[in-house]
């Protein structure tokens, strides 16, 4: 089995709208020493990375106001969000058809995660990126 990496200190901005899934959210993260930011909406999160550093956006895809394709395409396409256009974004959406996956991933979304998932899958795929992460920023050294 692959060696998981330990998520504590991973910086994670959670977006999501609904305040009891945020808090279950935040509440398992935070267990594993993630570092969690909220914002409830996708005008709070663009808010939230203009003022802050994070390796991840975890990025609910249904919210009233911008969607989280939406605002994925902001970070992907906006010169203002130059600084972090490549961080990684994961969907999580409450429905899953097919042709969501290319969906989002022609949005410029990593990966995503069909709800209800685990926090063994969420802490998996965290974990990957935090390896992607790492291997990225030696590389630039
Ligand atoms: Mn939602």
């Amino acid at each position: 089995m692959a060696e998981i990496p330990s998520l504590a200190g991973l910086r994670v901005l959670l977006v999501e709208d609904e305040e009891i899934n945020q808090l279950a959210l935040r509440t398992g993260l935070e267990r594993q020493g993630i570092v969690v930011t909220c914002a409830g909406s996708g005008e709070a999160a663009l808010a939230a990375l203009r003022a802050g550093t994070f390796d991840c956006v975890l990025m609910d895809i249904q919210m009233p106001g911008m969607s989280g394709l939406e605002v994925t395409q902001a970070i992907r396409t906006q010169p203002e969000f130059r600084d972090c256009a490549d961080i990684p974004v994961i969907a999580l959406t409450a429905f899953a058809m097919s042709g969501d996956r290319e969906r989002f991933l022609a949005a410029g979304m990593d990966d995503y995660l069909a709800k209800p998932f685990s926090f063994d899958d969420l802490s998996r795929m965290l974990g990957r990126i935090r390896l992607a992460r790492l291997a990225f920023l030696n590389a630039g050294k």
